[in-house]
This record gives C-alpha cells, structure tokens and sequence, in this order.
C-alpha cells in the first residue's frame, strides 16, 4: 500500500483547470518524479499532496490519513512532523546562519538548543557544507546554499521530502551533486522522494516518473 496517493486531483484558480484529474502514489524510500512542461500543474500537484493546499476535488491519503479531514492546526503539525521540503531557491532564513537554519526545524519541534546545533552539524557535515556552518546564506554559493537546505529538510527525519524543482537555479554539476546527495540521504532513511523537475537530467535520479500535462498525469514507462 504506497505510503501517500492522490487521486483524482482537481483544482482551478481560473476558468482553465490547473488540475484536471491528476493522480500518483508514492511508496515508502521510493523517489518519484513529477514531469511536464511549464503551466501544466507539476507544482499544484505538489502543493495538494504535501497538504500546503487544498483541492477543490479527489482525495490525498498519507497513511491512514485523508489530509483534507484534517483542520488546518492538524495539516501543518503533520506537515512538520513528517514531510520535508526543498524549494528552487529562497527557503533558507537570510539572517540566520547556515547551521541555525538547519537546528530550526527541530528547535520549532521543541528540540533544545545545544542538541538541535549538534544534530544540523551532523547534516551540514554529511552533505559536505560544515565549512559554511557560521556563514549566512547570502554567503554561501549557490550549491552550497542548496546543500544547507537538503540538509534543513532531512534533519527531523521526514518520511516524505517534497522537492520543487531543488536544482532549477544551480548550474548541471552543482544540480547533480545536489540531487546525489539528496537521493543518498533519503535512501539512507527511508524517506520518499517527491521530485518535481522539468529537466531529464535530474529526473533520472528517480525510481519511477509521472507526466503532467494540462493537468493530467499518467506514469510513463523508462527503459533502465
Ligand atoms: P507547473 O508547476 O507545471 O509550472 P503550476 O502548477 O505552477 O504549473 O501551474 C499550473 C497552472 O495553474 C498555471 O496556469 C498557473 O499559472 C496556474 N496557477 C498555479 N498556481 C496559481 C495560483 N496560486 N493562482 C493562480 N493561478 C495559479
Ligand atoms: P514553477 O515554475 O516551479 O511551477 P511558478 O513560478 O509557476 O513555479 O510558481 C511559483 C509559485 O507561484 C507557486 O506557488 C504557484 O502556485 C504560484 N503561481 C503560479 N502561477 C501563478 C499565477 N498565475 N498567479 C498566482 N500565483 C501563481
């Protein structure tokens, strides 16, 4: 049984659909990738299975749970308790450091000061970025500022890593050495993978892809 599965997605924001009956299931330590063209709905799709929004129809179950039953209060508890995430760029809090930034997510969980630090130390050191463990984001590269933020995704040990196009503003050998950590890391805890990409390149880190178009999806078979 996957450990979350849409289906039958619809949302509009207008008089065309964004999602006109997209569905997808992921299972536990697998990586999925979301494909399409720009505007067909790979980003809405995200956001309706990690719960950030709310379809207008079809149902997102995460385990045992239908999101949409769900009151607001107890869709982002879950959302911090379970789910990661990994966005194009801009998610990393500019005025905080590199290591603060990884502790936040655990210190929001009410982890303490010292065992949140030392646990994102652990992280920025496993995705090679401690050397920028003091630095603000701002003065990191691009890749490494990316790195920081895989590693502020994992640190409280998501089940699912959701992650929006997470190579789209690095160039191809800071991409790949992004997604290779990051595929690394979720194998090694067992998190699934939600990878939304427009490039072929970074999808190939995937177990199984799904294409979008016009807000519909459909699994498309890979030769290995
Ligand atoms: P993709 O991620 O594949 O580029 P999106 O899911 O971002 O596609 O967008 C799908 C369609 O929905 C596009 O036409 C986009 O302009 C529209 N859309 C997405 N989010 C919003 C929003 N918050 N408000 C209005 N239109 C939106
Ligand atoms: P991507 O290319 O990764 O799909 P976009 O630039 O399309 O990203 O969208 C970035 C954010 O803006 C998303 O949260 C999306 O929902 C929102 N968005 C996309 N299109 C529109 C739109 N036409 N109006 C308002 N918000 C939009």
């Amino acid at each position: 049984r996957p450990l979350l599965e849409a289906v039958d997605l619809r949302k509009s924001f207008g008089p065309t659909p964004a999602l006109d009956g997209a569905g997808l299931a992921v299972h536990a330590g697998e990586v999925l990738a979301i494909m399409g063209p720009s505007g067909s709905g790979k980003s809405t799709l995200l956001h309706c299975l990690a719960g950030i929004l709310q379809p207008d129809g079809g149902t997102v179950r995460y385990r045992d749970v239908e999101l949409s039953a769900l009151a607001d209060g107890a869709r982002s508890e879950l959302r911090r308790t379970d789910f990661g995430f990994v966005f194009q760029f801009g998610q990393l809090v500019p005025e905080l450091s590199c290591l603060e930034n990884v502790a936040l997510p655990l210190r929001l969980g009410g982890v303490k000061r010292k065992a949140a630090e030392s646990r994102a130390r652990e992280w920025l050191e496993r995705l090679e970025v401690d050397g920028v463990a003091d630095k603000r984001p701002g003065e990191t590269s691009g890749g490494q500022a990316q790195r920081v933020a895989v590693a502020r995704a994992l640190v409280t040990g998501p089940k699912v890593v959701f992650a929006d196009e997470p190579t789209g503003a690095l160039d191809s050998l800071n991409g790949e050495r992004v997604m290779q950590f990051l595929v690394t890391a979720a194998r090694e805890t067992n998190a699934a993978v939600v990878l939304v990409t427009h490039e072929a390149r970074v999808a190939a880190y995937s177990d199984r892809e799904v294409v979008v178009r016009d807000g519909k999806s459909r699994e498309v078979e890979r030769v290995r």
